[in-house]
């Protein structure tokens, strides 16, 4: 990595005319060589005393030494003097050819400065200039004579390093295309891969891996470049390409360290990222004080190489670690890794002097990293992508069965909406059924709202409406929607051998359900049946669905049909007699206000009769109160049969009874309170087979309008007829005067 300078640019003619020149016939300045502690003094004209000292002079101030580098017992001294004999030759345009100098360097030949690279202070003292290569131009009688090196070096060594060699200078430039072209094509190779990986990179390709490649590819290949010789033969500027040099060295370990986790990633991603950012943090660090003249570029170098040896074997440990873990292509980069690291700790040891000179392919070794991690990337990338590719397949299926399941769903979910809306609506119907049958308080017509309501609330069920009848030997259908209904053979059949009829178990889509009512007096009342058949084609659980709806329907208007027989039965005991089955008071007192008040509306006659037993008493007396119970039924029915349903017959208290006429005129009246006297009194009463002998009634009537003229005073001024009856000896109809 280290070299010397040439003051002749045009030379890419030179190039041309190396590559067609012959082998390249040198001289290695191998021999002879002697050093000198410390820097000689000067006269007054500027030449070096020591050069002008002939050896014999000055032969024990000057040692042997087998090459002139780092001669001993140093001990600390910055200044140095090498010479030797230019050897015999017959040269056309010599040059001496020195690989690299620490540091500056001034010749003398015959007590003339011929050469020099960088500047001496009066000191003998002088800054970093770079590592080129040196061509130093010698005079063709040269041969034979003293050759002097005047050095100065702060560095680590001190003195010529690599190759010293006379040649034509025509040759050295054969020499010095040959040794480039080898870095060129490499490091070419390398700019090439970093370009690649960069556009993979930037194509979003794995664009980790592939950046961290590019940054290796560009770090190797920087470097191999700036160490290429032709370099200073287009640009003269050594630490320029010293600096390039330097950040492409010292950027090694960070790029290695980026693939290195990359790639083995998850392994050990703390440790690749310290050693990174450690390495990064160098090199700004280095390259900045250098830059700003804080420390010399060359000392940056040592303290690196240690660092770097450091970090190889540092990095080797997660290696070995993670050896059985990692895959056949995370394998093939760690091997990659082991060479170029090898190659590159051999370089330090030449460059530190710990293995002899040698020119070690580091450049080769970085192509080669570089060119397995692209293969092994991009065997990786054709892998992802067939993967990406296979699981692609599986998602299209899996999506598209996805997408199928999902269709299903909201095909169920749309179904399921449109069932609740439909059952929402039927509650809603048979809402309106309930109240409807509740309004008429009465189940006398229940049988015509059921025929009504039933085929909209059961639709889209096909059915029919049997009712029964009271006395349960006759069945009427009332009403039927969708398919004809089965036929019952007769009208003339009880409910039950019906319901047998329509009630088919084998038929899973058709239902037979019993609509009735619990009556409180006789018990169960059979009031007609539902018969309902689903369309074809229903799904079973939708059937089932249905059957649980309209179970729930007819539970309720059968319990509707309860409560309003309930309700009936209570109001027909509280307007009944119980023990003649007749009207009671309370009755007469709602009826007769009303029937006042239609008699006059429609001025329609009214006629009112009071009858009560004579001597009631003293038959109870005499045959004991079961037997008058038995006389006040046997009254109450002859009361019955001799009046018309239309008249109200009432038990108005004890042996007393009242009946209302509507529209029967006073005649009317009397004749009829006479044929119910005369019938009375020819009953031959009986009682548990014991003769109780014959009773008689006295009745007393008023008519209106013949008799009275206020109608509400029917009933005030029958009793008092009645009462003139008893008095005038009973057994006897009296008018209301
Ligand atoms: P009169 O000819 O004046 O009407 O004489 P009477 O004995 O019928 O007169 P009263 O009205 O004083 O007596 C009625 C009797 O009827 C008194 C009561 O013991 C009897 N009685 C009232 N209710 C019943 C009933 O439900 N059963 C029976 N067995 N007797 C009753
Ligand atoms: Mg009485
Ligand atoms: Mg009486």
């Amino acid at each position: 990595m280290h070299r010397r300078t040439l003051d002749i640019l045009p030379c890419i003619l030179l190039f041309w005319l190396g590559l067609a020149a012959g082998p390249v016939s040198a001289v290695d300045l191998d021999s002879g060589w002697e050093y000198r502690w410390g820097d000689s003094p000067f006269t007054a004209s500027g030449v070096p005393v020591w050069t002008l000292e002939t050896p014999e002079q000055s032969a024990s101030d000057w040692q042997a030494i087998g090459f002139p580098s780092n001669p001993p017992g140093r001990n600390g001294r910055e200044n140095v003097w090498f010479r030797t004999i230019l050897p015999d030759g017959h040269w056309r345009d010599p040059v001496l050819y020195i690989f690299s100098v620490d540091l500056i360097v001034e010749v003398y030949l015959d007590g003339h400065r011929i050469y020099a690279y960088g500047q001496f202070d009066a000191h003998g003292k002088g800054r970093f200039e770079g590592w080129p290569w040196h061509m130093i131009a010698l005079p063709e009688d040269g041969a034979g004579k003293p050759i002097y090196f005047r050095i100065f070096s702060d560095y680590m060594d001190i003195g010529l390093w690599g190759e010293v060699k006379l040649m034509e200078r025509l040759e050295l430039l054969r020499y010095i295309l040959g040794n480039s072209v080898e870095r060129l094509i490499t490091s070419g190779f390398s700019l090439l891969i970093a370009l690649l990986a960069l556009v993979f990179a930037l194509l979003r390709h794995e664009s980790r891996r592939f950046g961290a490649i590019a940054l290796f590819a560009l770090a190797s290949g920087g470097m191999v470049l700036s160490g290429s010789q032709i370099n200073l033969l287009l640009i003269d500027r050594a630490l320029v390409w010293d600096y390039l040099g330097a950040c492409g060295y010292f950027l090694i370990p960070v790029a290695m360290a980026l693939v290195l986790e990359e790639w083995l990633r998850p392994a050990c991603s703390s440790l690749f990222k310290l050693v990174w950012r450690f390495h990064l943090l160098y090199l700004v660090g280095a390259l900045g004080l250098s830059a700003i003249g804080v420390v010399s570029l060359a000392s940056t170098y040592p303290v690196f190489d240690a660092l770097f040896s450091l970090t190889l074997a540092l990095l080797w440990a997660p290696v070995v670690r993670f050896w059985r873990r990692v895959d056949s292509d995370q394998r093939a980069i760690l091997i990659a890794y082991a060479v170029f690291s090898l190659l590159l700790l051999l370089d330090m040891a030449v460059a530190h002097s710990l293995l002899p000179w040698g020119r070690i392919p580091v450049a080769w070794g970085a192509l080669f990293f570089s060119l397995s991690i692209v293969t092994i990337s991009l065997r990786h990338y054709i892998r992802t992508q067939e993967a990406l590719k296979t699981m692609n397949l599986v998602l299209e299926a899996r999506v598209r069965q996805r997408t199928v399941e999902l269709e299903a769903l909201a095909a169920r979910e749309t179904e399921r909406a449109q069932w609740l809306e439909l059952e929402n609506r039927k509650r809603i119907e048979l809402e309106d059924l309930i109240s409807v049958l509740q309004d008429r308080r009465s189940l006398r017509e229940s049988g015509s709202i059921l025929s009504e309501a039933l085929p909209k609330l059961c639709r889209p069920l096909g059915g029919a409406f049997y009712q029964f009848s009271a006395t349960d030997d006759i069945y009427q259908l009332r009403a039927h929607w969708g398919d004809p209904p089965p036929t019952v053979p007769s009208e003339r059949i009880a409910s039950r051998q019906v319901l047998d009829r329509l009630a088919d178990p084998s038929e899973p889509g058709q239902w037979c359900f019993e609509i009735g009512y619990q009556d409180p007096r006789q018990g169960e009342h059979l009031l007609g049946c539902l018969w309902l058949h689903c369309p074809s084609g229903m799904p079973d659980d939708q059937r089932l669905t249905w059957r649980r709806l309209i179970e729930r329907g007819v539970e309720r208007i059968n319990l509707t049909l309860s409560t309003i027989s309930f309700h009936e039965t209570l109001s027909q005991l509280s307007y009944e007699d119980g023990l003649t089955g007749l009207k009671n008071r309370r009755f007469l007192d709602d009826a007769l206000a009303q029937e006042i008040d239609l008699a006059q509306r429609h001025e329609r006659p009214l006629s009112l009769l009071i009858c009560d037993i004579d001597h009631f008493k003293r038959f109870n007396d005499t045959y004991g109160h079961a037997a008058g119970d038995t006389v006040i039924k046997t009254v109450a029915e002859h009361l019955a049969e001799v009046f018309r349903h239309s008249d109200i017959v009432c038990r108005y208290g004890g042996e007393e009874f009242v009946i209302v006429l509507p529209g029967a005129p006073a005649e009317d009246g009397l004749h009829r309170a006479e044929a119910l006297r005369s019938r009375v009194a020819a009953l031959d009463l009986r009682h548990e087979g014991r003769a109780l002998g014959s009773i008689s009634l006295s009745v007393g009537i008023a008519s209106w309008p013949e008799m009275i003229e206020d109608p509400s005073e029917l009933l005030a001024r029958a009793d008092q007829a009645l009462y003139r009856a008893k008095q005038a000896g009973r057994n006897r109809v009296e008018r209301a005067a």
